[in-house]
């Protein structure tokens, strides 16, 4: 083996490896440091794998863009498989140029986006974050 060679998660026993959570967002940057921010304290993590599209609850729920959610799987089967994330959080945020709706609708897009990650049968934590107008992160119960 040559010296010096980075080292890999692989390289790390598993007790050892780096924890990793997986955020699902829109690719809005008023809420990516928040987000991290919020993953990083509340499930003492050190990598957040942060998957985006614009306003990406608006596919998952009821699934209606079946190119659209099969990448966000994609990569949300690398954070978990892969990274050994154990907690996937779904998010809606204020003033979403992407999923241009109200608050309301937002929260039921992200009932029914939980919804359809679960039928992924990862076995992990899911929960819903709300960024408000301050980009503060709200756990939605
Ligand atoms: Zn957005």
């Amino acid at each position: 083996m040559k010296k010096n060679k980075p080292i890999t998660l692989n390289d790390i026993p598993v007790s050892k490896r780096p924890k990793f959570a997986t955020s699902i967002s829109c690719m809005d940057g008023r809420i990516q440091a928040p987000i991290l921010h919020f993953l990083k304290e509340k499930f003492k993590v050190n990598y957040v794998d942060i998957i985006t599209e614009p306003g990406p609850i608006k596919y998952l729920d009821g699934n209606i863009n079946h190119a659209v959610v099969e990448t966000i799987k994609k990569r949300v089967k690398i954070s978990i498989v892969t990274h050994r994330s154990k907690v996937i959080a779904v998010s809606g945020h204020f003033d979403c140029a992407g999923n241009p709706v109200n608050k309301k609708k937002q929260l039921k897009q992200i009932e029914g986006s939980v919804r359809l990650v679960k039928t992924w049968g990862y076995k992990v934590k899911i929960i819903k974050l709300w960024v408000d107008e301050n980009w503060q992160v709200r756990v939605l119960t």
